[in-house]
């Protein structure tokens, strides 16, 4: 089967990754790929919003399954026009998708089936949001409706920076994507990612995963896409799990199924675990990055057969298997990041690092230039290690992360601390 995955991130190299180790695939191709996924796949130049060029790719090469990486093209329906022209593809339609294209319809839909999530109104008018804001007073949480890059939902400790913030997303920061804004209540707890595979009718939960989204030590700093992550999650109890399954994602996916959008793909459940459970802080549509790179290091079925059978709706009785190990993931990311960075610094020692037992360096942001690799992105690099637990798979993805030379970046020291003092 020739697989194609579209996009150019860690989340993509960890797919290719998984798609290359199965004995279902005999061809794979990556639109647009990066400087490290050109290792496993044939890298096509052709942007993840390019449409009819995807599809005309797929009809002459005759690709048999798509994996969709990023929430844009899913959003903007390119699963939609992949099945019309008859290719099968994972991730969910257009009509699905809005789970993460619109923060109001997962807010409508939990309040409608009675889903955890934190109390909440919507404005358009900022007199009106000014209102909510100054009665239920901070911390609050401010949120653009549609996609914003992941920079969208802004936690404000003060009323006043919650007016502000109100003031700029309804007066356009993030375009028509603030048209409409969600205030919401502080949620406090510890925050987790939950998986699972669906087929429309079916949800299959995954490994759980942990990831680290503020940018410096002690969590610290601005938020990022995210700067580590680690699988298993401790704070995901297997009660915790199966909470989330009958209170959130079960009821999800019938009320997605009743309302004609059923979901298939990947849904991610962005998680707050309170002292009453766990409460839905955001559905995404599709894997996160770096969660994907740990997911995939555990993955010991085949991922390729699990993302078919998810497309073909037939995840009834299926089961996925995981290794016992744990699995841990430092990202390495261009100094500046989250602001301003430079591109184009030269990135040594890969092999080195992968040389280190149990480690695997994923490419998040990077181009090959001849012989040399260049920094392309924010998140430039996944180093992603294994071990018996969390501890040893963080002591050797750090030997990994040591093992590189590359001046230009800057990672984390503490990737997975809070598991770590779990133990303590
Ligand atoms: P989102 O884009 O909705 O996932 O929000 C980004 C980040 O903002 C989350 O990962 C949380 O750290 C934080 N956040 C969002 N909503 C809330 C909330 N209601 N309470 C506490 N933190 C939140």
């Amino acid at each position: 089967m020739h697989v194609l995955v579209i996009g150019s991130g860690g989340r993509e190299h960890a797919l290719c990754w998984g798609v290359a180790r199965s004995p279902l695939a005999t061809r794979l191709s990556c639109c647009p790929g990066n400087g490290g996924i050109a290792n496993l796949a044939e890298c096509v130049d052709i942007g993840v919003e390019n449409f009819d060029d995807i599809v005309a790719y797929c009809h002459q090469e005759k690709v048999e399954f798509v994996i969709v990486g990023p929430e844009v093209p899913l959003v903007a329906g390119l699963v939609d026009q992949l099945e019309q022209e008859g290719v099968l593809a994972f991730g969910p339609s257009q009509r699905a998708a809005i789970l993460e294209g619109s923060k109001v319809f997962t807010k409508t839909l939990c309040r409608k089936h009675n889903i955890p999530t934190a109390a909440y109104d919507v404005f358009q008018d900022i007199d009106l949001a000014r209102t909510y804001i100054l009665d239920r007073g901070a911390p609050i949480v401010v949120k653009a409706n549609g996609l914003a890059a992941g920079k969208g939902a802004i936690v404000c400790e003060t009323t006043d920076e919650a007016l502000v913030v109100a003031e700029n997303v309804l007066g356009g920061q993030f375009g028509e994507a603030g048209s409409e804004i969600v205030v919401e209540q502080f949620l406090v707890g510890e925050e987790a990612s939950f998986f699972a595979l669906c087929d429309g009718r079916n949800a299959l939960p995954l490994a759980t995963a942990q990831d680290h989204k503020a940018a410096f030590d002690n969590d610290k700093g601005p938020n990022t896409g995210g700067m580590g992550a680690y699988s298993p999650a401790p704070v995901m109890s297997e009660e915790m799990c199966q909470k989330t399954m009958e209170r959130i994602i079960l009821p999800t996916m019938r009320a997605m199924e009743q309302d004609g959008r059923p979901f298939k793909g990947l849904l991610y459940a962005g998680l707050m675990i309170t002292d009453r459970g766990p409460q839905l802080i955001e559905y995404n549509v599709r894997f996160g990055d770096p969660e994907c790179q740990v997911l995939l290091a555990r993955w010991q079925s085949d991922p390729l057969a699990a993302l078919l059978a998810a497309a073909k709706g037939q995840l009834a009785g299926y089961e996925v298997t995981w290794s016992q190990r744990a699995a841990l993931t430092v990202v390495m990311a261009a100094k500046g990041y989250p602001g301003d960075y430079v591109k184009g610094s030269e990135i040594k020692g890969i092999t080195a690092a992968e040389a280190e037992i149990g480690v695997s360096v994923l490419h998040a942001g990077t181009v090959r230039e001849g012989q040399r690799l260049l920094a392309n992105g924010g998140r430039v690099l996944g180093v992603t290690a294994q071990g018996v637990d969390i501890r040893e798979a963080r002591d050797r993805a750090y030997q990994g992360v040591d093992a590189i030379d590359w001046p230009g970046g800057f990672c984390r020291r503490d990737i997975g601390w809070r598991a770590l003092d779990r133990d303590k």
